[in-house]
């Protein structure tokens, strides 16, 4: 079967067999080349996606400073538990938002993010 397919390369070098071989070659080029770049894309989004996690800590860490600044400027108050200044009140109210609302759900939506970035990584690593 080898030597019959070089016969026909060297006499038929357009023939249909040639053609089908030549075509799987640049099939699997194709493959290979899709393969890379899509783990080349895959290393760009790691990349961004630490980038964020790093921001995204910042922020919190940022925001962990500004409510314990808040709760001190609470606790400096002429005011006492049970009997709130309005300015307290409203500082304790948005403190108290922030911990039940906004935060749980941004946290989690992240968490998310990563949990199913992690499960495809290891997927292509299989
Ligand atoms: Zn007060």
């Amino acid at each position: 079967m080898k030597n019959f397919l070089k016969l026909i390369q060297q006499t038929q070098p357009d023939s249909p067999v040639i053609n089908q071989q030549e075509l799987n070659r640049r099939l699997r080029e194709n493959s290979l080349d899709d393969l890379e770049s899509l783990c080349a894309d895959f290393e760009h989004m790691r990349g961004v996606v630490r980038s964020v996690q790093r921001n995204y800590e910042a922020v919190l860490e940022e925001n962990q400073r500004l409510k314990s600044m808040l709760k001190d400027l609470v606790n400096s108050c002429y005011c006492w538990p049970g009997n709130r200044c309005d300015r307290c009140q409203r500082i304790l109210n948005t403190i108290l938002r922030e911990n039940t609302e906004e935060r749980s759900s941004s946290v989690s939506d992240h968490q998310e993010i990563i949990a199913k970035l992690r499960k495809r990584q290891a997927r292509m690593k299989a």
